[in-house]
């Protein structure tokens, strides 16, 4: 206890320090040449993050980010700090807003610059994301990066599951290289996983995210990991876009065909290093291969969560056996890149994106469940070998360490096929309309549903009969994603389909929380009727139309009746004949 109090009092002094040096160094600037103020207030220890000042043994805790936050927005006027929504814990969660006159979203929006979203730490053992992005910050304060600004709005949190990177335990990502000091957890203060909330929205945090994503519009939006390590992959730095087969084709064309190919080619060049997509090898003889992972097609993910918004949307996982100072490294290099590319084709960035809002998916035969299918050209995979290392801290836990310095001396590579996309194997129609009639009186012989499961669901829509429990938790979340909707007046007569349900089955077994994913078979029949006043509407015609669904579909893989939200109407006793979401090709308001 007492070295790390000590610890403690010196960060405190030299936060201190480095307000007075900060102060001076501001002063400076208006009398002095720009050059001498940059040495004068960007040199020394406080510049430092926490992982810098202890041989990069120990990670950031929450005050020390927004500490650090504070102080390159001190030195650097075009750095506006502010705070998008909170965590489970009431922690807020900050924004750091560059290349824009205030933090505001009105004040991003009007730039009509491209829009870039970056959050760091979703899970919070994977925490090279949180300190590349202060690496960043501080490449901005420094004013490195002034360039970029001329066309793009940076918009980035580094502690996106702040409450988790609290719970610091040095056993918490099992053989990861490190940091040996400890880190986060994977979930949140609720125990949820950040990265499976991306359709159920159901975590403070997530809500934050979402609401952020809907008031500030960001063009482009990543999401950092670090992979859990299963293989002795030479890449320390793999990515990935959204899976879902239904993304806008020319989005994923710029990603795939054009951004990661020529970053990865840059980041070869400069600085040797491997880069390729999330994944893995599996398979032996014919089916060996390098595998991407078809659950990731599913919004709630959130790279995915970002595709189907219409946002380039982009995953990195560093490689867990790399050093955490690689880690860190390499993670900078792909924003360095990744951000360079989009500052320099912005018309591009947003055109694309501009087009996929405003394209129309009305009619379309879209997925609702997929496949990885495999490339039709081999591609090289590099492997490097791992050493264990025993760790001073954890009896009888050595961790894998692909050590920094040996270049391409052990690196070995193979020529495999390559499973990294996905195709739909069950498609439906996506309609004009979804709809959700207000019924007039409980089922008679309803029994009671059970609440919308997760962790604290039961307090949910309490009251009401059973559809009416299911349109308040179905317009909340419905809210939270910004998707547009609207609600019936009047009676009105009602041409479209409805799902006949075959079968309605539950997983057997818990997950985030108390979820057990339900699946629904059967078919839409044309149906004829007339729908209450205080029925649900959700059109088709706005740009979250992608999201929404997957949402709405009774087949979808990851739709609100797959997470359960719909059981206070599906969960009864007797189970209901129909999905009790209509659909129609005409317009209903
Ligand atoms: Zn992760």
């Amino acid at each position: 206890m007492k070295p790390l109090s000590v610890s403690r009092a010196t960060r405190a002094l030299c936060a201190l320090a480095s307000a007075v040096a900060l102060l001076d160094g501001r002063a400076l600037a208006a009398q002095g040449p720009a050059k001498a103020t940059a040495t004068k207030a960007t040199g020394g220890a406080q510049w430092l993050t926490r992982p810098e000042r202890t041989d990069f043994a120990e990670t950031s805790r929450y005050d020390e980010v927004i500490a650090y936050m504070k102080q390159m927005a001190a030195v650097n006027p075009n750095i506006h700090l502010t705070t998008y929504g909170y965590t489970t814990e009431g922690r807020p969660l900050p924004l750091a807003v560059i290349g824009a006159p205030g933090a505001t979203a009105a004040q991003v929006l009007a730039t009509n610059k491209t829009r870039v979203y970056i959050q760091g730490n979703i899970h919070a053992g994977e925490v090279e994301g949180k300190e590349a992005l202060l690496w960043l910050l501080r490449s901005i304060a420094k004013g490195e990066r002034n360039a970029w600004l001329k066309t793009t709005v940076l918009l980035i949190n580094p502690i996106y599951n702040a409450d988790g990177n609290e719970r610091v335990a040095v056993t918490n990502r099992g053989s990861q290289a490190g940091p040996v000091g400890g880190m986060g957890t994977r979930e949140n203060a609720l125990g949820l996983d950040l990265n499976r909330d991306g359709t159920k929205m159901e975590t403070a945090e997530a809500r934050s995210m979402a609401s952020l994503l809907t008031r500030y519009q960001p063009h482009v939006a990543m999401d950092l990991h670090t992979t859990d390590g299963s293989s002795t992959s030479g890449f320390n730095m793999t990515y990935e876009t959204s899976l879902n087969p239904n993304n806008s084709k020319a989005q994923m064309s710029l990603l795939r065909d054009v951004l990661l190919p020529e970053i990865t080619k840059n980041v070869k060049a400069k600085h040797g290093s491997d880069w390729f997509y999330y994944g893995g090898v599996s398979g032996t003889g014919d089916q060996r291969a390098w595998r991407s992972d078809a659950e990731l097609a599913k919004p709630r993910y959130t790279s995915t969560y970002y595709g189907v918004r219409n946002i380039l949307g982009l995953l990195t996982e560093t490689y867990s056996y790399a050093s955490f100072k690689t880690r860190i490294t390499e993670t900078y290099w792909f924003l360095e890149e990744s951000l360079g590319y989009v500052a320099s084709h912005g018309e591009t960035v947003r055109d694309v994106v501009a087009k996929a809002n405003a394209e129309s998916i009305i009619g379309q035969q879209l997925a609702v469940r997929q496949q990885l299918v495999k490339a039709p050209a081999l591609q090289k995979i590099v492997f490097a070998p791992t050493i264990s290392v025993r760790n001073p801290y954890v009896a009888d836990r050595p961790y894998r360490l692909r050590p920094d310095g040996l270049g391409d001396a052990n690196v070995t590579s193979e020529m495999l096929p390559f499973y990294g996309t996905a195709e739909p194997t069950e498609t439906t129609l996506a309609p004009r309309a979804w709809v959700v009639p207000m019924t007039a009186a409980p089922t008679a012989a309803a029994a009671p549903a059970p609440a919308p499961g997760g962790v604290g669901g039961t307090r949910g829509g309490a009251a009401g009969t059973p559809t009416q429990r299911m349109m308040a938790t179905v317009i909340d979340r419905l809210e939270a994603h910004g998707i547009r909707y609207s609600v019936t007046t009047a009676d009105q007569p009602f041409s479209g389909d409805r799902f006949k349900i075959a079968t309605n089955t539950l997983e057997t077994r818990e997950y985030q929380g108390t979820h057990k994913g339900r699946t629904l078979t059967g078919a839409w029949e044309a149906t004829e009727q007339t729908l209450p006043a205080g029925s649900l509407v959700i059109p088709m015609d706005q740009p979250l139309a992608r999201l929404t669904f997957i949402l709405m579909d009774p087949r979808s893989d990851d739709g609100f009746m797959w997470w359960n939200l719909l059981d206070a109407v599906l969960g009864q006793s007797p189970a209901p004949a129909y999905f009790p979401v209509l659909r129609s090709m005409n317009a209903v308001r």
